[in-house]
């Protein structure tokens, strides 16, 4: 099964009215482009005027409550994302499971929701610095894909992104064999959870570090289908690079 390569920027708690400019221009060459698929997560706040700004990008949220309203003050459902446009939905990044503890039980929880309105879900895990060096990481991503992926996840809305905490933000990334060996790992997993077939269409996403200069060297590795992208999808010089790494790839 061929799988189409996938750029998800993700621009965690960056971006201004002003920054939409950046939008337009990742969405020209996401059109440009159209052998790939680009996402651009925002913050909440800006998701309606991404949308407006580029009706043809996929716009995409950074998380979602998993219930469809109610008691929850600050919290945003699914349906509100649905409501201002938003596409896709980023949940247990590891920021959110660090900063505000939440588990692999949360992240199943607001992906199903989000698939319930009609979301696709890009769904992270990844292990810390230290369960990397106590050789505990592929236990540590087996048990998150086990506890977080539903059962019903499939390639037409379901995508994993394999992102090493240590990675993130940091400037250093894993060797490309070693990105290779754990997104076999997690394909194997997501095998066992979900069948053969479905396992094979759904999309792993390397995210930790990738900049243009490395993009293509990882895209091109087995079982890699593209990118969660943060501090380097912030502007478009940064992006769009990366998006033609996912392109040369592609060919
Ligand atoms: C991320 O936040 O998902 C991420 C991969 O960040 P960065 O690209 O900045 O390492």
């Amino acid at each position: 099964m061929i799988r189409r390569k996938l750029v998800a920027g993700n621009w965690k708690m960056n971006g201004l009215k002003r920054d939409l400019g950046e939008v337009r221009a990742i969405a020209a060459a996401a059109a440009a482009h159209p052998q790939v698929d680009v996402a651009v997560c925002v913050p909440f706040t800006l998701i309606a005027d991404a949308v407006a700004a580029a009706p043809e990008l996929t716009i995409g949220a950074q998380d979602c409550h998993a219930v469809d309203s109610g008691p929850h003050t600050g919290c945003v459902s699914p349906a509100m994302l649905v409501d201002v446009g938003a596409r896709t939905v980023i949940v247990g990044h590891s920021e959110r499971r660090a900063d505000q503890f939440e588990t692999s039980q949360d992240a199943w929880a607001k992906a199903a929701g989000a698939h319930r309105h009609g979301l696709d879900v890009i769904l992270c895990c990844g292990e810390t610095e230290a369960e990397h060096d106590a050789g505990r990481a592929e236990r540590v991503v087996q048990a998150q894909i086990e506890k977080s992926v539903p059962d019903d996840a499939s390639p037409e809305w379901f995508t994993l992104a394999y992102e090493p905490r240590w990675a993130i933000g940091t400037g250093r990334t894993p060797s490309v064999e070693d990105i290779a060996a754990m997104h076999a790992i997690a394909r194997a997993k997501l095998k066992q959870l979900v069948g053969e077939e479905r396992a094979r269409g759904i999309r792993i996403l390397y995210g930790g570090s990738v900049t243009g200069k490395n993009a293509a060297a990882i895209f091109a590795a087995p079982d890699v289908d593209g990118g969660l992208i943060g501090g380097a999808s912030l502007t478009s010089e940064k992006f769009v690079p990366i998006i033609e790494a996912a392109v040369e790839v592609s060919r």
